[in-house]
């Protein structure tokens, strides 16, 4: 006894069809009825229906069937709730049997009733019956009506029973098939992977067919209006003669010549706007309705029945980020969404792949290492093992890549000659990253390759060696190193960008900043719009060119006024840089980070360079290993670098903050009053920032008495450990900003080392001992907390306090949001995050 299930629901301008309860396609479908656009009658089964039809459950099909009339032939789609679940494939000619086939023959001619039965029974033998495909195939030159006859013969061999012949009995089936299709393991695994809900439900949509098949113009076709690649307004799609469903889109082009393959104009071959105008003009009218009402490019199938044109359905156009971009901006440009839609629409992530030249996703790719995507983009060169090699190409203005085990301060020259860098070992914050993602320059750390310095070999997990020279590509978006030379997709600043960005800034709520250390990333960050510098890593300066030298004099030096002779002469050097700074950031803050690092990576880490050093410095070569030696610490990261060893060698601090004072003298004589930061790193203890305070306020009353200038400075402590954290009432007295180094904070925190992490960090993702990356992702539930309590007890001691992030994370827009909601002012990062950060900031206002 067949029991009447409920949820079959003709869908109407008034129906109660919703996405979550009949799928995305069910509710498209229903918003083409509103449009009074021709599409054919149409039934939607809710995911409930669908369910319970899975379970085995019976309905009345006849009933299902009477909505379509006088012997209907039917198609049945998938329809869940977000098209990239997917479902099972379409079946089409449902209600095809030897009754209907001889009528057809009579309206429709032979070869189009032949080809409507053969089609159904194929489909219905192998995704309903599962019967063995190979058994239902057959040459494309055997006339149809021998196939017809062959797959029915097929079909009764293999089951011992002719055609089912009920149209009721057939519509049954395959509902009750792709119902069970949807439960299967393989389909909830796979949609799963793509972020579906495990109880996620199908919908089904069984739709009366409009036959692109048989006398006067028929066929089937796909047209959307823009270009999918650049969002470009350009109508577009595919359309076949005598075809149904989607056929048309996989169709070999150069079919036969009467199937015209041309939607539009084309000088290849006859076209549907050009045979028949009257019915592409409509077309173009409907998709652009579409396009006004759905407000969305959409891409809409049709089919044309003996002239007679019938709208099946209509998707959101597939897209590139790029246009994506375009095509919201296009959209709100033309009145139809609010600017507030545009900023949403547009993934804040995907400004990075505009930004940077990409490798092109549809070039051919031989992957031969993966690893971790340290900084987007795009490059292609040769392989180089060091500095010198890569400095020589660059000189030779030929690309290359450099390749190293690990990247340390000592390979700055040799990062910036290369145009992407590849390491074995390392994380998301080691030092290649870092310094990567801050050039803009593509890169992929800790890969699976093996390197052999000294032999110049680079070896992949498949044993083969790649050798100095050879070209390789570095998809540093995807963390993937491709042999040879890939196709590359060129960077995009177009108005829609600019627009766009334009508009986010206009509601946004967090201040973005930007962190540069050099006057070529400084201009980046004007470029990309940074509301000024919000970390500046001075140490960077003092490995270019003869300052490395002058430094290494200044830790060689064995007396105090050999130390002070050093500095004085690094003075000028670093007020130089200053001055460039604050002119080019002309009007906006910037926030100079005094010196971080260990005194020990300015010294060669190979005994070669140690016997360079003692050539150039004309001390014996053992001075300089017994000086390396006794420089060297256990674990450098914890040991005497930042604001520790500006309270050991108070000299380098005063020599930098009267440079700062000097260059903020110089630069407000041309333009506006420079108001400099001044941010102490690593700190710990209140008593640490008192005493650097005391010396740097002492160095600008002696610049202010030696030039009889005014101005004024900000002085600020970077919370990057976690007691600083925790202390933030106490160092917050001596501070007018507070701003959270996430990197260090994070490296702290869990007590893991962000240079090596990245050996075990996949496992820990993989296992879920870490939801993700927390140098990647900011960790809200621990290193979050010590983000919330800093700024907590830093305003209550201090209201007017400023509090910033400069780590990594400032580019994240989870972490922004994060640092939006606990009442920060600003995030800086690195010069090519900036318009993530501004786009994520504005998403989070709307
Ligand atoms: C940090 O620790 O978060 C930071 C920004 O400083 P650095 O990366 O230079 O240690
Ligand atoms: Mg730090």
């Amino acid at each position: 006894q067949e029991s009447d299930i409920l949820g079959f629901t003709r869908i109407r301008r008034v129906a109660p069809i919703a996405v979550n309860t009949h799928g995305g396609r069910a509710k498209c479908l229903q918003r083409l009825i509103r449009l009074d656009l021709p599409v054919p009658e149409t039934v939607a089964l809710s995911f409930d229906a669908v369910h319970r039809l899975a379970e085995g459950q019976s309905f009345d099909k006849k009933s299902l069937l009477r909505v379509f009339g006088e012997a209907p032939l039917l198609s049945v789609r998938p329809s869940s709730e977000d098209p990239d679940w997917g479902g099972p494939g379409a079946i089409l000619n449902i209600g095809m049997n030897d009754a209907r086939h001889a009528e057809l023959t009579q309206t429709h001619g032979p070869d189009a009733a032949d080809q409507l039965y053969l089609r159904f029974v194929q489909s219905y033998a192998v995704h309903v019956e599962r019967l063995d495909p190979e058994l239902f195939e057959f040459d494309t030159d055997m006339p149809v009506g021998e196939a017809l006859k062959a797959a029915l013969d097929a079909h009764e061999d293999e089951t011992g029973e002719g055609f089912p012949q009920d149209p009721a009995h057939q519509l049954g089936q395959v509902l009750r098939s792709m119902a069970r299709a949807w439960e299967g393991t393989t389909a909830r695994l796979l949609r799963q992977a793509k972020g579906a809900p495990a109880d996620a439900g199908l919908g089904l949509i069984v739709q009366a067919m409009s036959l692109g098949l048989g006398p006067g113009e028929s066929g089937a076709g796909v047209i959307q209006l823009v270009d999918p690649g650049t969002g470009a307004p350009q109508v577009k799609g595919r359309y076949k003669r005598q075809a149904q469903g989607r056929e048309a889109l996989s169709a070999p082009t150069g079919a036969a010549a009467d199937e015209v393959m041309y939607l539009t104009r084309d000088a290849r071959g006859t076209s549907l706007e050009e045979a028949q105008p009257k019915i592409f003009e409509t077309l173009v009218e409907m998709s652009r309705l579409c396009r006004t009402r759905l407000r969305e490019e959409m891409q809409v199938e049709f089919t044309i029945a003996g002239g007679k044109l019938a709208i099946l359905d209509a998707v959101r156009v597939p897209r590139s980020s790029r246009a994506a971009l375009r095509i919201a901006v296009q959209l709100a440009e033309d009145g139809i969404i609010p600017r507030e839609e545009a900023i949403l629409r547009v993934p804040a992530r995907s400004l990075t792949e505009l930004l940077h030249q990409q490798v092109d996703p549809s070039g051919k790719r031989e992957v031969i290492a993966k690893g971790i995507a340290a900084s987007p983009g795009g490059a292609m060169g040769r392989i180089v093992f060091n500095s010198t090699v890569a400095q020589s190409y660059e000189a030779r203005g030929e690309p290359c890549i450099l390749v190293r085990r690990e990247t340390t301060p000592e390979d700055i020259r040799g990062m910036h000659s290369s145009v992407g860098i590849l390491t074995e070992r390392g994380g998301v914050t080691s030092h290649a990253a870092v310094i990567a993602r801050g050039m803009g320059v593509p890169c992929v750390v800790g890969a699976s390759i093996r390197i052999n310095i000294r032999e110049k070999t680079l070896e992949l997990a498949d044993g083969r060696k790649l050798e100095e020279g050879e070209v390789l590509t570095l998809d540093g978006s995807a963390g993937e190193a491709l042999l040879g030379a890939a196709k590359m997709l060129p960077p995009v600043k177009d108005h829609w960008y600019l627009q766009l960005m334009d508009w986010a800034d206009g509601i946004r709520d967090i201040g973005v900043r930007a962190n540069a250390d050099t006057p070529m990333d400084a201009a980046m960050a004007r470029d990309f719009k940074a509301q000024g510098i919000g970390l500046c890593r001075t140490e960077h300066m003092f490995f270019e060119g003869d300052r490395l030298t002058v430094m290494r004099e200044m830790i060689f030096a064995a007396k105090q006024e050999d130390r002070m002779e050093a500095i004085a002469r690094l003075l000028p050097m670093q007020r130089s840089d200053f001055i460039e700074l604050f002119r080019i950031m002309e009007g906006l803050p910037v926030c100079i980070r005094l010196f971080d690092p260990p005194l020990h990576e300015f010294l060669p880490s190979t005994r070669e360079g140690a016997k360079e050093l003692a050539e150039a410095l004309d001390l014996p070569l053992s001075d300089v290993t017994r000086r390396i030696e006794w420089l060297s610490e256990f674990n450098p990261m914890l040991g005497m670098r930042g604001v520790r060893l500006g309270i050991t060698f108070p000299e380098i601090y005063a020599m930098q903050a009267r440079a700062i004072f000097e260059a903020t003298i110089e630069a407000s004589k041309h333009g506006d009053p420079v108001v400099p930061e001044i941010m102490i790193p690593l700190v710990s203890a209140q008593r640490e920032v008192e005493l650097v305070k005391t010396q740097i306020d002492a160095v600008a009353a002696a610049v202010r008495n030696e030039t009889g200038a005014n101005f004024t400075y900000r002085l600020g402590v970077m919370v990057e450990t976690p007691r600083a954290a925790l202390r933030a009432g106490d160092i917050a007295q001596n501070a007018a900003f507070l701003s959270f180094g996430t990197n260090d904070l994070t490296q702290m925190a869990y007590g893991l080392s962000r240079d090596d992490a990245g050996r075990f960090m996949n496992a820990y993702v993989q296992q879920g001992v870490f939801p993700e990356d927390p140098f990647h992702m900011l960790d809200f539930e621990g290193v979050g907390e010590l983000l919330k309590i800093g700024a907590e007890r830093g305003r209550a001691a201090r209201p007017d306090l400023t509090v910033a992030v400069c780590g990594e994370h400032g580019g994240n827009p989870e972490s922004i949001a994060f640092c939006r909601a606990a009442g920060f002012d600003y995030v800086s990062c690195s010069p090519f995050r900036v318009p993530v950060a501004r786009l994520a900031a504005a998403q989070l206002v709307v």
